[in-house]
């Protein structure tokens, strides 16, 4: 490591400075308890994306990934955890849906063409 004083090179394990004798902070450490609960994902962007293929799924998503970041801040982080899992799993079971919902769609009209194409007029 370097100082952060003087630049001088020091020994990882130095307490203080070779050159300046300043102490040496530990650049390294671990993430603080307020980064952590910051990285609860909230999902509200997919559970708007899910609004677009079924909103009766969307709905639960959405007020699900809305109630996250206020329980974080108020310290439920099983709560905000929880409620993070279930905006996650109301968005892509939605997707899910629309999705199945499109290629059933597609497949039915290309059954449609062929059918009509194939049969004399
Ligand atoms: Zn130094």
């Amino acid at each position: 490591m370097f100082c952060q004083n003087c630049g001088a090179e020091n020994n990882d394990q130095a307490i203080n400075c070779v050159k300046c004798n300043k102490p040496l902070k530990q650049a390294v450490a671990g993430p603080s308890t307020h980064e952590v609960t910051q990285q609860i994902p909230s999902h509200l962007v997919l559970a708007i994306v899910s609004l677009f293929f079924v909103w009766i799924t969307a709905i639960p998503a959405i007020i699900y990934a809305s109630r996250v970041s206020g329980l974080v801040l108020s310290g439920n982080i099983e709560e905000a955890k929880s409620a993070s899992k279930k905006a996650k799993i109301w968005s892509w079971v939605g997707i899910g849906l629309g999705v199945a919902v499109i290629v059933l769609y597609i497949f039915i009209i290309i059954v449609g063409a062929v059918v009509s194409v194939n049969s004399p007029t």
